[in-house]
């Protein structure tokens, strides 16, 4: 399981910046996970849980956002929300579009007691 990976290099980044911000508890780390970034919130829940253990991190509230697959078309500029890279445009039903969210994995606010 990668999330193991993940919640290992999400942790040491959030204990950097806690440590950067006077170094008190971590009250609460929001996430922001795309539906396509190959990772099961649930999975990287636990293995965050696994991982914050005997840190400044242990308790901390994870706020996990999931963003859905977002295209942008190449057409007319329009943005939706697609099931598979094969959906056309809503708008004018062009194939042609460019992944604008929906894959990334990103920190988005760390909250540090002070
Ligand atoms: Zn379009």
């Amino acid at each position: 399981m990668h999330e193991m990976g993940i919640a290992t290099e999400i942790s040491r980044i959030v204990l950097e910046e806690a440590e950067r911000g006077g170094g008190g508890r971590v009250k609460s780390i929001s996430l922001t996970i795309g539906r396509w970034s190959g990772v099961e919130v649930e999975t990287l829940r636990f293995a965050m849980e696994v991982v914050a253990e005997d840190t400044s991190l242990a308790g901390a509230e994870l706020k996990i956002e999931v963003v859905e697959p977002t295209f942008k078309c190449a057409e007319c500029g329009k943005e939706f929300i697609a099931e598979s890279r094969l959906t056309p445009c809503p708008e004018c039903e062009s194939m042609a579009g460019d992944m604008v969210a929906g894959d990334e994995l990103a920190i988005k606010e760390i909250e540090v007691e002070d």
